[in-house]
Parts: C-alpha cells; structure tokens; sequence
C-alpha cells in the first residue's frame, strides 16, 4: 500500500480562501478584523513566526500589530500592553509568542489575556470550555488537524485514535477534540511502556512528539490515517517530522507529509480564531468550522 497524502498546504489555501471572504463581509459591515502579537527577547526562530503570522493576516485584508519588546522586558511592562489591547476595540485577537525569557511566569500572562480575545486557545478558560464541550476558541494545531482530518473524509466515531504527546498545546487538547467526535482515544507518553502496541492498533494517529522516527512504518495499523505534528531539523539542515515518511507511507492508508502538512495549517486556524472573535464582536453569526 502507498498512503495517499494529506496535503496541509492545500487544505490551509483552501480554507484562508473561504476566510477572506469571511474579511470581506466584516468590513463591508464595518469591521476589519485585528491580531496583536506581542514578542519578547531575541528568538530568531520566534521573529519568523511572527512574521509569518502578520504577513497571512495581510494576505487576506485582516489588520496586524507587532508590540517587540526586549530579553530584559519586565513581565508588568507586558502585562500593561495586554491590558490596553484587551481595551482596543480594533483588535479581536491577542497572541503572546512563545517561549518567552525564564524570568516571566507564562500562566499568569496567557491569563491576562482576555478569554474573548483568546485566539491562540491556552487561556485556562478557553481549555475549561473545551474540555466541557463548548469551545469558542480551540488551540490552532490541533484545531488545524481536525480540519484536514475532516477534509480529507477520515472517520472519527467509533474508531481507535491514539495521540502519541500530552502537551498542553497539541497532545491534550487533540485528545480532546477526537474524543469530542466520538472516538475511542488513547494517550501516549514518555512513560508509555509499550509504544508500538498502542500505536499499531490506531485507526487515526495523531503524533506530536518532537523527535524523528518515533513512528515507524513497522508500528501503522494497514490503511490507517496518520498525521504528523512534529517539526525537527536534522544535523543537515532538513525539516522532518516524528514519522519516518518513507517506512510509513508503505503501510498508512492517508499521510500528512513534514513540511506541508500540519504546519499550514496551524497559522490558518489563528487566523480562522480571529477572524471568529471579530464576527462575535459584532454580533455577526460565526460558523465554528
Ligand atoms: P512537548 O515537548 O511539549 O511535548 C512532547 C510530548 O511528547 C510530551 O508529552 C512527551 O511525554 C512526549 N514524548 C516524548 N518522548 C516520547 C516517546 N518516546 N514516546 C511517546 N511520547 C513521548 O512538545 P509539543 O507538544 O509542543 O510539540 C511536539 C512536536 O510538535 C514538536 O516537534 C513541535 O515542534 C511540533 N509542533 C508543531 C506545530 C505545527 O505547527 N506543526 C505546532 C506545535 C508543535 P512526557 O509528557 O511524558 O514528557
């Protein structure tokens, strides 16, 4: 067998099409939709997301902000410019990029973050309201497998689905978003014993784990749907996945590929969130994908 691809870089122009029509309603309406993200220290790898982020909030008519600040920022000079962006009528979405520097307590400024301006989907609210059923804004990566999951057809209820990874910000609340479809989910770990037994058995695997080759072909059930979150650069400069593409696509029945695959996707659905919380903001119906 050779796994059909599920390609993230399609799905991801498909879907910031159908958002920009979405712009293009709000402004008529009289509201462009707005992102802030706030940067804190020198990360290079940081400063391109951000980038990234606010270029695709251009591509498709949104307004974007950057607030930079640097390494030796205090957490209350922070704080404060959340606290005025909560307050900005012109921005419906705010972003802190991560990490931020060691002397910074990350809960307490995801938390300051409106829940209503939530867009990235860590505010404990937001998590709360997941976990309950409810979710207005769901974490962009795991948001943004559903999204391919469902684009290509896979289906949810009923079947064995294991996430290998536990993160707060892909493994949980992926978890969550599949059991929320009705399947029967397992949770993979560090501590897992035996890694492969679960993974073999997955109809739908989900791997979010940040190193190369922890899923091989030989651990695939036949024909399953395998997606693969992680992003590693190796020794030579490429970007691969937790998946061994090559073992792997003899055995799966759908794949995502490392790059193009989830990693589109996950600006797509910030910019989806957004594009959400402006609809709320003024009182426009706001399809949840
Ligand atoms: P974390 O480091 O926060 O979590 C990794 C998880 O993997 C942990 O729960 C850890 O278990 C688990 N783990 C580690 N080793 C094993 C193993 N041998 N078997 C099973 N589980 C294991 O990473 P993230 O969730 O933030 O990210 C995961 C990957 O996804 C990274 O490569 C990251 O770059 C990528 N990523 C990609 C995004 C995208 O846009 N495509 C967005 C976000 C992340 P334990 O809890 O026991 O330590």
């Amino acid at each position: 067998m050779t796994a059909a691809i599920m390609d993230g870089l399609a799905v991801s122009k498909e879907t910031r099409a159908r958002l920009q029509g979405r712009v293009e309603a709000l402004r008529c309406a009289g509201t462009t939709p707005g992102l802030a993200v706030l940067i804190v220290g020198e990360n290079p790898a940081s400063k391109v997301y951000v980038r990234n982020k606010a270029k695709a909030c251009g591509e498709i008519g949104m307004h974007s902000e950057i607030h930079e600040y640097p390494g030796d920022a205090t957490e209350a000079t922070v704080l404060a410019k959340i606290a005025e962006l909560n307050a900005d009528p012109r921005i419906h979405g705010i972003l802190v990029q991560l990490p931020l520097p060691k002397h910074f307590d990350v809960d307490n400024v995801l938390e300051t973050i409106s829940p209503h301006k939530d867009v990235d989907g860590f505010h404990k609210e937001s998590l709360g309201a997941l976990m309950s059923g409810n979710p207005t804004f769901q974490p962009c990566t795991p948001h943004g497998v559903m999204v391919i999951l469902d684009h290509y057809g896979i289906p949810l209820a009923g079947v064995d689905a294991v996430v290998v990874g536990r993160s707060n910000i892909v493994g949980k609340p992926q978890a969550l978003m599949l059991l929320a479809r009705d399947a029967t989910v397992t949770i993979c770990t560090s501590k897992t014993k035996d890694l492969a037994a679960h993974t073999r058995r997955a109809d739908v695997l989900v791997v979010a784990v940040g190193r190369p080759g922890v899923v091989t072909g030989d651990m695939i059930k036949p024909g399953a749907a395998v997606v693969d979150v992680g992003i590693n650069r190796t020794a030579e400069g490429k970007l691969v996945g937790d998946v061994d593409f090559e073992s792997a696509k003899q055995v799966a029945g759908w794949l995502t590929p490392v790059p193009g695959g989830v990693g589109p996707m996950t600006i797509t659905m910030l910019l989806a969130n957004t594009v959400r919380s402006a609809e709320l903001a003024a009182g426009l119906p706001s399809p949840k994908f």
